[in-house]
């Protein structure tokens, strides 16, 4: 049971609010957490990859000369309190699927936009165990993988300690308006964080667009440990001796079922670029908050003073949740205007 009066109630301990709270925690605000922990909340199942170049064109990732500097920084400095590290730097090695795909490569790389990420042009077969790259590869850095659930399970232990962390499901009726600003049970607050990932709560009326994600945990005795392989799927090292292999996007379906075709895809995807035998050690499924326009929602309700949102991460909350975090803080806290494309405003009719 929490109580008491403090400058922040964060509701969902996912990525979003375990980053936000860590973020007002280090600007000096107190803050508690109320949390309906599940094991396949999109953060929980998430691979953690954070990767500034990608798509079938090999683009840079929206903001990511911001946003992957930031990510970095904040998990380190996470990592130093924790005394554990959360932060993997691999390189991510991106395979070709065809020569055209090389060719478009070799003639974009240099491009100045990239210099922060890309070290070469295409480089011939990788000598990576159990991987094959017949059409050659590039190699991207400045990423990486974040272990969420240690992530997590730190920020939750932290704000235990404090006595200020709590399990329970809100429900809307529960928050009420008060003289400090909300109430919910013994705990007031004068602001109020929505981070509930794909649960819309007040927050219907936006253009959410879940998304199902299915990813699979595998052994193999043969494969690399030390690099992100991507090639139509991805295959990440975890930190203990898996690997992730995925994942699925699904927009029709927004249910938590394992599918064998997600099954069959996934390792489909992954025999195009090694034929090491894989074990499937388990078969995750999550719901990934996504938005119509595949930006993020940060900002106040329209009528529900002192009432905020952070989500709409979609599949790219490591790397993003750190600087709109700071974002959001800098808006409640000093009015500084929100980025346009993350601004739930943009939705006003
Ligand atoms: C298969 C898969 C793979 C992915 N891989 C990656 C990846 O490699 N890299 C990457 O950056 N992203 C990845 N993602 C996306 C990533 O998981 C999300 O961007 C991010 O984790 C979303 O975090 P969130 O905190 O907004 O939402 P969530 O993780 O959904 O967290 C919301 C929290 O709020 C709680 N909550 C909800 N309603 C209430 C309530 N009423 N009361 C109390 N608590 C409540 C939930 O229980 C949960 O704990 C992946 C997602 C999936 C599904």
């Amino acid at each position: 049971m929490v109580n008491g009066v403090y400058d922040y109630l964060i509701i969902g301990q996912g990525v979003a609010g375990s980053v936000l709270a860590m973020t007002l925690h280090e600007q000096g605000k107190s803050v508690c957490i109320v949390d309906s922990p599940k094991p396949n909340t999109s953060s929980r199942v998430a691979a953690g990859i954070m990767n500034p170049v990608t798509g079938k064109r090999m683009t840079l990732t929206w903001e990511a000369d911001t946003f992957f500097p930031t990510a970095k920084s904040f998990y380190k400095r996470m990592e130093s309190m924790a005394d554990r590290r959360f932060l993997f730097e691999h390189p991510i090695v991106r395979i070709f699927s065809s020569i055209g795909e090389q060719n478009d490569w070799s003639g974009k790389w240099t491009d100045e936009k990239y210099k922060n990420f890309i070290t070469t042009g295409a480089l011939d077969s990788p000598m990576f165990e159990g991987v094959s790259a017949p059409y050659g590869s590039m190699a991207v850095t400045g990423g990486g993988r974040v272990d969420t659930n240690a992530f997590l399970d730190f920020v939750r232990l932290y704000f235990e300690s404090l006595g200020q962390f709590a399990e329970s499901e809100i429900e809307l009726e529960d928050i009420q308006p008060s003289s400090q600003g909300i109430s919910w049970q013994n705990v007031s607050a004068a602001n109020v964080v929505y981070c509930v990932g794909a649960n819309a709560m007040h927050w219907g009326y936006l253009p959410f667009t879940p998304m199902k994600g299915e990813v699979l945990e595998v052994t193999s005795k043969k494969l690399d440990q030390d690099h992100i392989f991507v090639g139509g799927c991805f295959l990440c090292p975890t930190q203990q001796g898996s690997f992730y292999a995925g994942a699925t996007y699904d927009w029709r379906n927004t249910n938590l079922e394992k599918t064998e075709k997600a099954r069959v895809e996934i390792l489909d995807k992954v025999s195009k670029f090694t034929s090491s035998p894989l074990q499937i050690k388990e078969h995750r499924v999550g719901i990934r908050p996504a938005v119509k326009d595949r930006r993020p929602l940060l900002g106040r309700h329209p009528s529900k003073n002192n009432q905020y949102l952070f989500s709409g991460l979609g599949s790219k909350g490591v790397s993003m949740a750190p600087s709109l975090a700071m974002q959001l803080y800098s808006h409640i806290e000093h009015g500084t205007a929100l980025h346009a494309e993350v601004d739930i405003k943009r939705f006003d009719s």
